[in-house]
């Protein structure tokens, strides 16, 4: 048996790691896209912007694509898009980031947030029905640390509650739901290309849709500059000004490094993909751990794993805590640690703060009963914390340095009980607001 290196033992790895995590990769294509776009200081057009958004739209197999400053921008003018307004109601999970639901404030609109599925870590189906009011107009769904959501029931519920739906794809850029690239299932989707993402372009976001409309009104609300495109007779009238007061153009540095991204991407996603499942794969069986993500051959694949997680099962490892045993696993030099994202429904902006100065919380001025959601309401999200931990985000395939990073949570999972002793528990909180807490790189 060999000691765990947090007793003095010698570390599991002992390779280095080189630039098997350095993201984003910024290759001298790139640069010179970039530098191009500086030197003709066109950096506030949109013409490289728009054949970004074509290729983007044509790599997902939809007809519109539009670029935006961020993806809050993209899922704000998706929300718009939609026509959600005063008194509407979106449901979205609490487990995501906080850009998948606080946009709909500014639109009049509010919140109520539904389940997660524990194994998929996305909205739960099965939670999102009892959710639904007279007043939803839409869903939210976010594929979460790239899993694929349940998108056959989800769009099953939408059809027969006459609800939108909006699919978050800003973990999951490139991966298929059934065969399907997800963001193309919903009725709009919105992925940030922010520079920690999976497709990193810098602060940018893009939105995509087959419908005209929903389109168009994107336009309308965050693209004054681009109004000449619009086509439908009574969003035209409003031309010329941005519908609400947002400018959300896409920079056109932003969208040149896009254009390059877009012809590495799937090959850079391939490859993580191989190395994501062969570090699984190596896992299989290990008590304690559990791998997030779909069944093998299911056609359901998770694009470039964003931020990924590993499923833990304190149960079968004599309640050790995951604390504890993440931080084993980073003295064996496998720099891991627990929890996620919040519970959004937890925090004070959906509960007490009164954001417009309308004499009652936002959340609810915005609704026509009081909707919050408190402690004890959502608890498998508000139990997730203690149940996921963050695994290295390979980039490249190789072998042995995946070797030895898988060994280490090997090595601990069937070393645990040395660690029962001293196991002083979780603290009590763990995650954070947004992933950047986790490890860098
Ligand atoms: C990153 C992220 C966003 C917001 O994107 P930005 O580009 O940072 O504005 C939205 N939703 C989810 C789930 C995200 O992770």
């Amino acid at each position: 048996m060999s000691k765990l290196a947090i007793f003095g033992g010698e570390k599991t790895v002992q390779t280095d790691v080189g630039d098997i995590f350095t993201w984003p990769i910024i290759t001298k294509e790139i640069e010179e896209a970039v530098l191009k776009v500086l030197r003709a200081g066109n950096m506030s057009g949109t013409d490289v912007t728009k054949k970004f958004e074509e290729e983007y739209a044509a790599w997902n197999g939809m007809k519109y694509a539009l670029g935006h400053s961020t993806g809050t921008g993209a899922l704000h003018g998706a929300m718009f898009g939609l026509g959600i307004g005063k008194g509407d109601e979106i449901i979205c999970p609490s487990i995501t980031y906080w850009a998948s639901a606080l946009p709909v404030f500014s639109l009049g609109g509010t919140v109520v947030f539904a389940e997660i599925d524990p194994e998929t870590l996305c909205i739960d189906p099965d939670d999102i029905e009892k959710r639904i009011t007279e007043r939803t107009r839409a869903i939210v769904v976010v594929h979460y640390c790239a899993y694929p959501a349940e998108m056959d029931s989800i769009m099953e519920i939408g059809r027969k509650h006459n609800l939108k739906v909006i699919e978050d794809c800003s973990h999951a850029h490139g991966a298929l739901y059934k065969g399907k690239m997800v963001g193309t299932i919903g009725d709009v989707s919105a992925f940030s290309l922010m520079s920690g993402k999976s497709f990193p372009c810098g602060e940018a976001g893009i939105m995509l849709t087959n419908d005209r409309r929903i389109y168009e009104r994107a336009l309308a609300f965050g693209h004054y500059a681009r109004h000449n495109e619009i086509q439908l007779e009574d969003i035209k009238k409003g031309s010329g000004l941005p519908w609400g007061g947002y400018k959300y153009r896409m920079h056109q540095l932003s969208s040149a490094v896009g254009r390059v991204q877009l012809k590495l991407y799937p090959q850079r996603m391939a490859e993580i993909d191989k190395a994501m499942n062969y570090f699984w794969d190596l896992l299989e069986g290990t008590p304690g751990i559990k791998a997030h993500r779909p069944e093998k051959n299911s056609k359901t694949t998770k694009g470039g794993w964003y931020a990924p997680l590993g499923l833990y099962r304190s149960e079968e490892l004599d309640n050790l805590s995951i604390t504890r045993f993440c931080e084993a696993v980073t003295a064996e030099g496998v720099p891991t640690g627990p929890g996620c994202n919040k519970p959004l429904h937890l925090h004070p902006i959906f509960n007490s703060i009164d954001v417009y100065h309308q004499g009652k919380p936002t959340r609810i001025v915005n609704s026509a009963c009081d909707i919050r959601q408190p402690l004890g309401s959502l608890p498998v999200s508000e139990g997730i914390q203690e149940k996921v931990f963050s695994i290295p985000w390979f980039k490249h395939y190789r072998p042995k340095i995946i070797e030895e990073h898988a060994e280490a949570f090997r090595k601990v999972a069937e070393n645990y009980k040395e660690l029962l002793p001293e196991d002083k528990g979780n603290p009590e909180e763990l995650g954070g607001w947004g992933l950047t807490f986790r490890r860098k790189g």
